[in-house]
């Protein structure tokens, strides 16, 4: 049975060594909440920019990687939650990168201060930026505009699908939560069923205990083999983990 890594002593801002994951993915976020960077070819993508205090640890990442992060041309945010968002203002300062985020989370994160929204996206909406079309789904329930995003991508001489599920922590869906809302439960339930019918080749996560970025990660490093691809990817595994996780909060939500 799918089990989520277990909580360690490192802190959620820590470091982690990055990593390339398919021929234009990379990890280059910190201990607990992802960054990736995407290559496009006509300039770079990022998904999640994360803390502002780890932003210097990103920067680093990204020239260690043998990119420029004044390349960067679109930060793209999963959700507006303070770990995926507050470094987007210094980064879209320093790079004059857009960022871009669900219509129904823009507000938020312009209430927030974080940065305005530059573009505000929709379930199916589309983002082409070199060779590379990111695909939006509206995935509502962990916030009410939260999207998952899905791109192709290469990888040994074949094309892989990849994707990330934007926001899965049902943390936000108890009654005992200050962001709770109406109806968020029925939401990430549909989410989910959106969720499945997505094949997808490589699984990037939001969290790193989404999928075991660490150790993957590890692996990769020290080995070459692959688990984010493939049979091993987790992404079915850990939906249907969301999936037991919700249903056991619409049950402690009725005691509330
Ligand atoms: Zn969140």
């Amino acid at each position: 049975m799918y089990r989520p890594i277990k909580s360690t002593p490192h802190s959620w801002d820590g470091y982690m060594k990055p990593f390339q994951i398919t021929d234009h993915v990379y990890y280059v976020g910190c201990y607990q909440v992802c960054t990736h960077l995407i290559d496009t070819g006509d300039g770079l993508v990022i998904i999640d920019a994360g803390y502002s205090k780890c932003l210097y640890m990103i920067m680093d990442s990204i020239h260690r990687l043998g990119f420029d992060p004044m390349d960067i041309k679109y930060i793209i945010s999963t959700h507006a939650h303070g770990d995926h968002v507050e470094a987007n203002a210094a980064l879209r300062g320093l790079t004059g990168a857009k960022t871009v985020i669900g219509k129904l989370d823009a507000a938020d994160l312009v209430a927030q201060k974080y940065a305005e929204a530059d573009i505000a996206v929709e379930d199916g909406d589309t983002l082409t930026l070199g060779d590379k079309t990111f695909r939006f789904i509206h995935t509502p329930g962990h916030t009410i505009g939260c999207i998952s995003i899905f791109f192709d991508d290469t990888y040994k001489g074949q094309t892989v699908h990849v994707g990330t599920f934007g926001g899965a922590g049902a943390n936000t869906l108890t009654k005992k939560c200050a962001t709770y809302y109406e109806g968020c439960t029925d939401d990430y339930l549909k989410s989910l069923d959106k969720l499945q019918a997505q094949p997808l080749d490589v699984f990037i996560a939001n969290h790193t205990w989404n999928n075991d970025t660490e150790g993957k990660g590890k692996l990769l490093l020290e080995t070459g083999e692959n688990k984010f691809i493939g049979p091993d990817n987790d992404w079915l595994k850990f939906l249907d983990h969301c999936r037991q996780r919700c249903l056991r909060v619409i049950e402690e939500n009725k005691t509330l």
